[in-house]
């Protein structure tokens, strides 16, 4: 938790001497607290009472990063509970399982399924991000190897499910360079297992066989200095699971405890082993509370419509509307005599719009209001999509740009027709469908 002005104070030597540019220890304490200052402006203050501060200033809860380049995801750094609360920050990820216990066809036919789902939604590209390879019990460092090599192949950050460390050693030297985790570290291997991820410079997964044993062999990794962790709370029940899930994310917000404060693994693929629904069902139970990675036997556009629909719910600004750039979007080679259909700027109504406009195959001049980021009846309502704010639009925006004078407005706001015909003269105003899915055959009869 962060130090109060009055507890900063106490470590400060009490001089006065004005140094910092502050005229008392008091006045640079409380400026510290409120993060206007640094805590080094002090020249006078010992290492430890500089490394408290700093320490006691972090955020509870780490930001952990795997992958590299463009592939680089980032996992955690929360800082609410609830979403009502703030927004939250790093999106649930989602990997496939893959092990050396399966068929050779079963590998085969999952590695063809996963870059299947790949497809955009609101602006936001849809794709499994990662790969969990599991080693299994009987699988030696050839098999694993082998199978972290075929994993490679797709351009995902790997999870390396391994706890043990020779094996683990050998996939690393495949993979390392990718940034992958490795999650293999429990109460039986974990110094073997941190000098490993730490010399790789690889994020280090922590499992136990309950809560408490996770909690204190993560602490005994911070203690060896290692802090690049992420927490797998798969539990022996989706009940305990869920309840890890749950504890370590509230210790980590709640309590404050800089232990629990790290991502966490959820192995849906262990958890609810072999039936696809639960695993579907459980995963948006997670997306929610409060996995940072949840991992699953498949996904299939069954198991990613609902999820990442979902996922991009929750991981939004609630108090800030998802909009797109007002202006004229030419669509199916548009120009300047082809016709304009206007809308409002919320996203949805973009993409939605767009969609349907591109599947009619007519070339359109699709001119986005600024309506606030808000659809088009409440845009209409709160008087950001009226008369005067689409005739302003049209004058300014697409007069200049666009010859074709034939302008077709969204049906729910058929009633701005009779003032836009007087704000806009010259141009013909056509009353389109009410609903987008209709937009293609209106299209196609005009
Ligand atoms: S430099 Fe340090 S000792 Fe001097 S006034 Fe500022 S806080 Fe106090």
């Amino acid at each position: 938790m962060a130090l109060t002005g009055i507890q900063i104070f106490k470590l400060t030597p009490k001089k006065n001497c004005k140094e910092c540019g502050c005229p008392t220890c008091m006045a640079f304490s409380m400026k510290v607290a409120q993060g206007a200052l640094k805590i080094e402006q002090c020249p006078h203050l010992s290492e430890e009472a500089i490394a408290s501060v700093k320490e006691a200033a972090e955020p509870p809860m780490k930001t952990i990063k795997a992958g590299v380049g463009d592939q680089e995801l980032a996992f955690g750094g929360e800082t609410v509970l609830f979403r009502h609360e703030k927004t939250f920050v790093s999106k649930t990820r989602y990997a496939v399982a893959l092990c050396t216990d399966m068929e050779d066809s079963v590998i085969k036919a999952k590695i063809q399924e996963i870059p299947k789902v790949d497809y955009e939604r609101i602006g936001e590209r849809m794709y499994t991000e990662m790969v969990y390879v599991d080693c299994g019990a009987d699988a030696d460092a050839k098999t694993y190897t082998a199978l972290v090599e075929k994993a490679c192949t797709l351009g995902r950050i790997l999870i390396l499910g391994c706890k043990n460390a020779k094996i683990a050693k050998s996939a690393l030297e495949i993979c390392k360079d990718l940034k992958p985790i490795l999650n293999g570290a429990d109460a039986s291997n974990y110094q073997e297992m941190s000098a490993l991820a730490a010399q790789a410079g690889v994020v280090l997964g922590v499992s136990g066989k309950d809560i408490d044993e996770i909690y204190d062999t993560t602490a005994a990794i911070e203690k060896l200095g290692n802090r690049n962790l992420v927490i797998d709370v798969t539990g022996g029940s989706i009940k305990e699971t869920f309840a890890n899930a749950v504890m370590i994310r509230r210790g980590a917000l709640k309590e404050q405890d800089r232990t629990c404060g790290y991502p966490s693994i959820v192995n849906l693929a262990k958890a609810a082993k072999g039936d696809h629904h639960m695993q579907t069902a459980l995963a948006s139970l997670f997306t929610m509370k409060y996995g940072s990675i949840i991992v699953m036997e498949q996904m299939t556009y069954a198991e990613a419509l609902p999820l990442f629909g979902l996922r991009q719910n929750i991981f939004t600004d609630p108090q800030k509307p998802m909009k797109v750039e007002p202006g004229i979007y030419l669509l199916n080679g548009a120009d300047e005599n082809s016709l304009v259909v206007t809308t409002v700027d919320f996203a949805l109504t973009y993409f939605v719009v767009s969609g349907e406009l591109e599947r009619s195959g007519v070339p359109v001049n699709f001119a986005i209001n600024d309506a606030g980021g808000l659809s088009v009846l409440t845009s209409w309502a709160a008087g950001k999509f009226s008369g005067s704010s689409i005739a302003k639009f049209i004058q300014e925006q697409v007069e200049p740009k666009v010859k074709c004078r034939r302008l077709v407005i969204p049906g729910k706001v058929a009633v701005l027709k009779p003032d836009l015909e007087e704000k806009l003269p010259g141009w013909e105003i056509i009353v389109g469908p009410r609903e987008a899915v209709q937009l293609v055959k209106f299209m196609k009869e005009m």
